[in-house]
């Protein structure tokens, strides 16, 4: 038998759970338990690679703890993840306090998966066969090419916050960074990786082509080397 929710994470880290998913909601407000499920399982895979909670520019050993619990709390019993969400949402939104988090009402597993894996492909995440993807990234050069960054004067003694504000917000930028230091370029969201890190000089440097909300670098040796900055510092760094 698979182990449950129970075994594998500690009353402290069920807490942690449900703490978190309440936090999202009360940031983001759904009125759908799926979308708040579909977000909760993106932060747990950003968390694990190195994204701070809710911010994502700074992350620390808890951040990377807070994603482990995510992934394996959606792991092991999705639905009662589902459940919490479910009970989250009216708690946010009315104030309504669940009996217990962990149960919503009877549904049906299956319906629920496909429910979640309609919105994840409706998102452009995480649901594609590789034809898919690479049409797209086709595409995507397409659109990139055309809209290459737009070349604007700067006075000199700007420049290098112009050229620290572009690596911030411009993908055309950041993807051309990412080329020019050899990073593999891949996955959706589009992550650059594989990148020289500048503090261990491991090949572990990952970092978002849209910036979406983490716009920063970061190594991937959270332990042992644990390097961040922005893609400014990076260039400057190599
Ligand atoms: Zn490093």
């Amino acid at each position: 038998m698979l182990p449950t929710i129970e075994e594998l994470l500690k009353e402290g880290e069920r807490k942690e759970l449900v703490k978190s998913i309440v936090q999202l909601q009360r940031i983001e407000k759904y009125t759908d338990p799926n979308d708040l499920l579909v977000q909760i399982e993106r932060w747990g895979a950003w968390l694990i690679n190195g994204a701070g909670w809710l911010h994502f520019d700074y992350s620390g050993p808890e951040d990377r703890a807070k994603g482990e619990i995510i992934t394996t709390a959606l792991a092991v019993d999705m639905m009662k993840v589902y459940a919490i969400c479910k009970n989250a949402v009216p708690y946010v939104l009315r104030g309504t306090v669940p009996e217990r988090w962990t149960e919503a009402g009877v549904e049906d597993a299956d319906d629920i998966r496909a429910r979640i894996k309609t919105k994840k492909i409706n998102m452009g995440i995480g649901a594609k066969t590789y034809e898919e993807a690479d049409v797209e990234k086709v595409e995507d050069a397409k659109r990139r090419a055309r809209k290459a960054i737009k070349r604007t004067r700067v006075p000199l003694v700007n420049h290098e916050r112009e050229m620290a504000k572009r690596l911030k917000t411009e993908p055309a930028a950041r993807l051309l960074l990412a080329r020019e230091l050899q990073g593999a370029i891949r996955g959706a969201p589009e992550t650059a990786s594989a990148i020289l890190c500048p503090a261990c000089t491991r090949r572990s440097v990952w970092f978002f082509i849209e910036p979406e909300g983490k716009t920063s670098a970061s190594c991937n040796h959270q332990n042992s080397c644990g390097w961040w900055g922005s893609l400014y510092d990076l260039a400057r760094a190599v």
